[in-house]
């Protein structure tokens, strides 16, 4: 037999198929050990086959094989093969994907410990007392952790292991995260709209499922129930969270519910962790994958559901190589498997909600909260008048009154800080005018070394302003406030209260996000201020308050998509409020209060902003009725960038002058951040109608690449700095 290799080498050259000789005990999707290039390297069968393209006398044999079953199944092996094409990306980096780093180098194994097992009684002598006892004591116990067994009993243990009354043997140790964690959240029982829902995902004929609940609307025990009932048909299941913030509670549930069949998996983890989580999946020990993007590579068979919970959440775009989309990877297994694919939301992605409502998805409504308990009251704090006042802190009166409220009834408080477009745009906090490229539509960015305003969307570049053009006030604002900043002035005005903070500061190590997430839900701390990270699903039954500074920050942040990220970000937010008996209260600071985008998260209003939304994107041909598709180049060495950036426009030229009516944007530039990592940055930035050229642009720009340039290819991408 022969064996199709791939080498772990990501490397554009190497990218190929290499033949090898089989051995015993190989097939496709093992791992491997092989001679390449005078080296030993490891490398992954993709196939076994009979003869060779080559003279097979002259193929050298794979050398071993690590594993005693293959690290990839044939579905994985398919998708291997799928992403490469899609995302024109060598097979080693997409093979990568599919096995955390540790594994592939053989450097993290299984962990043994030694038991001692009772094996038949023997005759022993009246003066060994200790011997006696531990013969004693393993006859009741039956098994025992070998070392422990010394630590209590010393030398008589190995004693009788000697005489044959006790044997040896080898187990497996379990690296459980979160073992501390206790398991946690009751079981309700469905009402009536979870269980159409339930219903509905069972019965479509579609294979994705737009589940759109409000906040509050009881979707995870909708998608708990949907892989309860995977499971018992024997089947695994795939369950996405966008944060690792989250998942220690939502895994907390799902251990409750399924006990050792959740298996979590994410890069938090330690080595060994992540090794006995990912081959407890393989094996089929466990059958829940549980994690943040990354998981949908799991290596589970026979997939019964895929779960992605906030789908519209950005974390689900890869930003290094290849730069997939989670819910493209989704599509292909749950089509694979026969399954489906449950994306869910209280404020879905424009574009994935448009094709739900165009009949590509199926499309389920939960537009009540649980127990039709009220959604919270969003008020609107103009803080242009709080300026004219004379207040200069972050608290409009209106949010200090809510809060004095709040604390005095005993109940919990988030306050958010926006710091999406932290220092970007520049906003009069007297008029809220905001900078915007006079081209394009979009808010200019603020890059301070050069003191001067760019458009990410068209290179166009402003002078800083010194005043307002609308209202000449001299406070421009363009710095959001930290976190620390607003701690501070909290224990200023409420000297009593307790605060924690969460921020990229306080958070760090494994599980420094679930701390401070218990601490407030064991009510050790009555206000939790926080940036992003506070706004996710959590569910805090004491929460009365939500109070949003900046609420703008985001809505000018340059970005065609800053409307639908500020709706989606306020409706997240307030979603934190009032969710027990008690109806919750939001403030929401703005500078810009007659703005639309606004007026419809406070009306709770997601079709009237889906509405507004598409069709502005429509009008301005902007995602998902075109691509946005951008050429990186970079390097240390700023002429060898240059030379690429020349060789690759030249080549995508030609197919703009052969398509012209497929393009709406092409250009070449400068990147709007020059330098990162002392690396000189240049893109070709395209606005194309379709996915119709998609492939032909990879393939002109990546051949570019060498040793000292990068170039990739960005779809759609998050962010264009
Ligand atoms: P969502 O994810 O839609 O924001 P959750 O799933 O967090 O909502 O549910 C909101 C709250 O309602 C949670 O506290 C949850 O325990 C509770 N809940 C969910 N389903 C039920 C039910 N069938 N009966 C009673 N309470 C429920
Ligand atoms: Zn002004
Ligand atoms: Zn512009």
């Amino acid at each position: 037999m022969t064996a199709e290799v791939i080498v772990d080498i990501a490397h554009s050259e190497v990218d190929k198929i290499f033949e090898y000789r089989a051995i015993d005990g190989v097939a496709a999707g093992s791992q491997v050990k092989v001679p390449f290039g005078g080296r030993v390297v490891d490398g992954f069968v993709m196939r076994l086959k009979e003869g060779s393209d080559f003279d097979a006398a002259k193929l050298k044999s794979i050398l071993s094989a690590v594993d005693g079953i293959p690290a990839l199944n044939g579905e994985c092996l398919r998708l291997v093969d799928e992403i490469a094409a899609r995302y024109h990306c060598p097979k080693a980096l997409v093979l990568r994907l599919f096995l955390p780093g540790e594994m592939r180098k053989g450097t993290v194994r299984e962990l043994f410990k030694n038991v001692a097992v009772f094996e038949r009684e023997i005759e022993i002598s009246s003066r060994a007392k200790a011997q006696a006892a531990v013969l004693a004591h393993m006859k009741e116990k039956g098994r025992e952790d070998y070392t422990l067994l010394r630590e209590k009993f010393g030398q008589a243990a190995a004693e009788l292991v000697k005489k044959g009354a006790l044997r040896v043997e080898k187990e497996r140790v379990n690296r459980s995260p979160y073992a501390a964690l206790a398991a946690g959240g009751a079981e309700h029982p469905l009402t009536p709209a979870q269980q159409s829902a339930v219903e509905a995902v069972k019965n479509s004929h579609k294979t994705v499922q737009l589940l759109h609940g409000v906040t509050g609307s009881g979707k995870t025990e909708i998608y708990l129930t949907l892989i309860a009932e995977a499971l018992r048909q024997g089947k695994s299941a795939i369950f996405l969270v966008p944060e690792i913030a989250l998942t220690p509670q939502m895994f907390k549930q799902l251990r409750a519910r399924f006990g050792e069949s959740a298996a979590i998996l994410h890069s938090g983890l330690s080595a060994g962790e992540k090794f006995d989580e990912w081959w407890r999946l393989r094996t089929g020990e466990a059958k829940i994958a549980i994690g943040a993007r990354s998981a949908v590579f799991a290596p589970v068979e026979n997939v019964g559901v895929i779960v992605m919970d906030e789908e519209h959440d950005q974390s689900y775009a890869s930003e290094s190589n290849p730069r997939y989309r989670t819910v493209e990877i989704a599509k292909f297994r749950a089509a694979y498997n026969g399954c489906k694919l449950v994306l869910g939301s209280a404020t879905p992605s424009v574009e994935t909600y448009l094709k739900a409502k165009e009949g590509e998805y199926g499309l389920l409504e939960l537009p009540e909260r649980i127990h039709a308990r009220p959604m919270p009251e969003i008020v609107i704090a103009d803080m242009r008048r709080e300026v004219r006042r004379g207040n200069n802190t972050a608290f409009s009166a209106a949010l200090r009154e809510e809060l004095a409220d709040c604390l005095e009834k005993g109940k919990q408080a988030i306050i958010f800080i926006n710091r999406r477009g932290f220092a970007q745009s520049v906003i009069c906090r007297e008029c809220g005018y905001v900078a915007k490229c006079a081209s394009c539509d979009v808010s200019l960015t603020y890059h301070s070394e050069e003191d001067c305003l760019k458009c990410h969307y068209c290179g166009a570049q402003y002078h800083m302003l010194s005043a307002c053009p609308e209202c000449g006030s001299i406070h421009l604002n363009y710095t959001g406030t930290g976190t620390q900043k607003v701690v501070g002035e909290l224990k200023k005005m409420y000297p009593s209260a307790r605060i924690l903070r969460m921020d990229n500061d306080t958070t760090s190590g494994k599980e420094g996000h679930y701390k401070i997430l218990k601490a407030f839900a064991e009510r050790r701390a009555d206000i939790l201020v926080g940036t992003q990270m506070v706004a996710k699903g959590h569910d805090f039954p004491a929460v009365t308050l939500v109070g949003i500074l900046d609420a703008d920050m985001s809505l000018h942040f340059s970005d065609y998509r800053s409307g639908e990220r500020t709706f989606q970000l306020v409706t997240q937010v307030s979603g934190r409020s009032g969710r027990a008996e008690e109806r919750g209260k939001v403030v929401l600071q703005t500078y810009d209060p007659e703005n639309y985008i606004l007026r419809f998260a406070v009306e709770n209003d997601y079709k009237g902003f889906f509405e507004h939304e598409i069709s502005l994107r429509k009008a301005t041909a902007f995602p998902p009725f075109a691509r946005i598709v951008r050429v990186m180049i970079s390097s240390e060495d700023d002429k060898k960038a240059l030379d690429a950036l020349k060789e690759i426009w030249f080549s995508l030229q030609a197919l703009y002058e052969k398509e012209r009516e497929e393009f709406l944007f092409f250009n070449k530039m400068r990147s709007p951040v020059k330098r990162i990592q002392n690396k000189f940055r240049y893109q070709v930035l395209m606005r194309i109608k379709s996915d119709k050229l998609l492939s032909e642009i990879y393939d002109r720009s990546l051949p570019h690449a060498s040793r000292d340039v990068l170039v990739y290819v960005e779809e759609d991408p998050n962010n264009l700095s």
